[in-house]
């Protein structure tokens, strides 16, 4: 691979701020976007802009190829059985929220919804949400002291026979990454139904949904060197068929009328409106660059950068890390002694060093630690040894200034 030739791909990381080049260390929270979706969208809106399903005329049916394309390229991406499975979103909030709503009918009072205790608050809210609709009960799957399942904590809940188990493949907060084929395959054999949110999996793993067996696979086309506003919720076919519509209007239907409307097949039963035909566009050609790396070896770059900076990190002193494992994916969240983390983050921003402070959407994971927040680092195929070397460099300037 050749990295200078990889980086120079991504237009936002050649910059300076304030005299600093740009460190970028938040790809968790939004990827960089390499020049093959940026024009790759600018074509669309150039040449082939149009409606899609809509007309006879030949700009919307290449924009509806476009669009309909990329659901074979996702189907082939995550190794789905059907493209029906496959439904556009804004994103993975959306996709969730599409699941919950949709599950209102078969989820009665009583029922139990185990949750993740690192789940992201988009895995969480939108359950509690239809646990008050429904009546049912939201119960948090532990976490070891390392920050891992508590997986006979885990086991020991399966035994109440939950409607719903929700996971998150990798913790968003701290890059830890779940044994999702083994926790689906006990939650399946409970009967429950089961999502997993891959929001900070899917850049740096190869999914295969059939392979972790489970019911509902979430992500984001901005996470995954994609543009934002879009997302992706797949679902198993006949479950995806049982779900309630989140939304109704155009696209969706198959016949209308004032007495009674027919509901259209999957997946434009589950996509009302006009879609983000751009975005969709966007994320294929983010599909077509993560296929066009080299698996292996970016897979071996990223673990490597990834128990560099932990080891870095450990080695300037005065720092806790989270949940910091080999094993871990994309990032490390740490605090610098008892300093808050948004000073630090701020202090480090001054420096060019963009990394994410706060509680990382994950208020119930931050309690368990007993902490408000952190700082985390996170990486991408972008990322450099000297980004990290940099990054570690003002850290200490910042220890230093403060402790
Ligand atoms: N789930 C996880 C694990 C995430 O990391 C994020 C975003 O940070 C989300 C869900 C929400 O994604 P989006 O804001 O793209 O809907």
């Amino acid at each position: 691979m050749d990295f200078p030739q990889l980086r120079a791909q991504f237009p936002t990381l050649e910059q300076t701020l304030e005299g600093y080049p740009l460190c970028y260390l938040d790809t968790a929270a939004t990827s960089q976007k390499p020049n093959r979706v940026i024009d790759a969208m600018t074509q669309y809106y150039h040449n082939n802009n149009a409606n899609v399903h809509r007309a006879a005329h030949q700009l919307s049916s290449r924009a509806t190829s476009q669009y309909e394309a990329v659901r074979d390229q996702l189907k082939g991406f995550i190794k789905a059985s059907r493209r029906e499975e496959i439904i556009f979103t804004h994103g993975t909030t959306e996709s969730i929220n599409m699941v919950t709503h949709g599950l209102i009918n078969q989820i009665q009072s009583g029922d139990i919804i185990l949750i993740d205790t690192a789940a992201h608050h988009a895995n969480i809210v939108p359950w509690q949400e239809l646990a008050k609709r429904s009546g049912a009960i939201i119960k948090p799957i532990p976490l070891t002291d390392d920050c891992r399942i508590d997986e006979l904590a885990y086991e020991e809940l399966l035994k109440q026979k939950p409607a719903i188990v929700a996971l998150c493949h990798v913790s968003n907060a701290l890059g830890t990454l779940n044994p999702v084929n083994n926790l689906v395959a006990k939650a399946k054999a409970t009967g429950a139904i089961t999502l997993v949110d891959g929001a900070q999996a899917i850049a740096h793993l190869e999914i295969d949904v059939q392979a972790i067996g489970c019911d509902f696979y979430v992500f984001s086309g901005h996470k995954m060197y994609g543009p934002t506003g879009i997302g992706v919720l797949y679902g198993r076919f006949d479950i995806l068929d049982k779900l309630e519509p989140m939304m109704t209007g155009g696209e969706m239907i198959k016949a209308v009328s004032f007495d009674v409307t027919e509901f259209n097949i999957l997946p434009n039963r589950l996509e009302a409106g006009t879609p983000p035909i751009a975005e969709v566009i966007g994320l294929g050609a983010a599909i077509d660059f993560i296929l066009a790396l080299p698996k292996a070896e970016t897979a071996q770059r990223e673990q490597t950068l990834l128990a560099y900076l932990q080891n870095q990190l450990t080695g300037l002193g005065d720092i806790h890390l989270y949940g910091a494992n080999k094993n871990n994916i994309g990032a490390v969240a740490f605090n610098l002694a008892s300093e808050h983390h948004q000073d630090v983050g701020i202090l480090l921003d001054q420096q060019g060093i963009a990394v994410r402070c706060g509680h990382h959407c994950a208020m119930p994971l931050m309690q368990s630690l007993g902490i408000k927040g952190c700082c985390r680092a996170s990486i991408g195929v972008y990322t450099s040894k000297e980004d990290i070397d940099r990054f570690i460099e003002a850290l200490a300037s910042v220890k230093e200034m403060l402790l």
